[in-house]
């Protein structure tokens, strides 16, 4: 448990400590409850599953893995992602080969026309950009600037960009992926109607940077097995007493969210 730290509590009330005494601006309630939610967060997740650390992931791999998760489960993904490099030990080949052929390399996994058309373009557009198939030079750039390169290739939006900068180069951002979105919004960190771009903007406002990667790939485990978008096992999660939504849930007459 994070017990040296102050708590939240179900109803909202805080264990305030003063404030304001360094001179920096006073923190609101909202803010306040916000930082120590997502305090809490991080530590209760570490606890249950542990301190993800960040692996040593090609970057381009990482890109071509995200496209071809789009759309599809993770077993399919994984299939799709091995079969392709089996097929393509080298990315050259794949943009010297037809269309069809790296089609058929990832057909296993859903949409394979609309992604093996993205992932030729978007590896077309990084080796005339670097002279080379490698991402290398995004190390060289700041960090909007990798961010606006990335999304501005065929089907790298702002979570594959994210994932590539965060688990490639370790570029201080966060990826906000199906399981990321739910749960930060049930949980009350960002809005409940923002969209996925704006609870990105606002998970990196309020989540230590040393911590994206962390919450990230907890978030994703949490929103796996307990956290599920049909029928979440409040009762087994150690994050109930700070969850906005199971406070809603259990303060609604019938027991049931709309
Ligand atoms: S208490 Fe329920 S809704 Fe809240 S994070 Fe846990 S499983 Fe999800």
């Amino acid at each position: 448990m994070v017990s040296s730290r102050s708590k939240i509590h179900l109803n909202g009330s805080l264990d305030q400590t003063p404030s304001g005494e360094s001179g920096e601006p006073e923190k609101s309630m909202a803010e306040e409850h916000i930082d120590q939610c997502i305090d809490q967060c991080i530590g209760l997740l570490e606890e249950a599953y542990g301190e993800p650390l960040a692996g040593c992931v090609d970057p381009l791999d990482l890109l071509v893995a995200t496209i071809l998760s789009q759309n599809t489960t993770d077993v399919n993904s994984l299939r799709a992602f091995s079969r392709l490099r089996s097929a393509f030990p080298d990315y050259r080949d794949l943009l010297r080969a037809s269309l069809e052929a790296v089609v058929h390399a990832i057909r296993v996994g859903g949409l394979a026309e609309i992604k093996a058309q993205r992932i030729r373009e978007a590896l077309g557009q990084i080796q005339a950009r670097a002279g080379e198939m490698d991402l290398g030079f995004l190390r060289e750039m700041e960090k909007e600037e990798a961010r606006r390169f990335l999304t501005s290739l065929p089907g790298v939006g702002p979570k594959t960009a994210a994932v590539v900068m965060l688990f490639g180069f370790g570029f201080p951002t966060m990826p906000v992926d199906t399981h990321v979105y739910r749960l930060s919004r049930r949980l009350g960190l960002v809005p409940g109607d923002a969209g996925i771009e704006e609870a990105q903007r606002v998970l990196e406002g309020i989540v230590p940077q040393e911590k994206y990667l962390s919450l990230h790939l907890n978030l994703i485990r949490h929103g796996r097995r307990i956290c599920r978008a049909r029928s979440p096992l409040c009762d087994q999660c150690p994050l109930k007493e700070i969850c906005l939504y199971r406070r809603d849930l259990a303060q609604s007459p019938s027991g049931q969210k709309d």
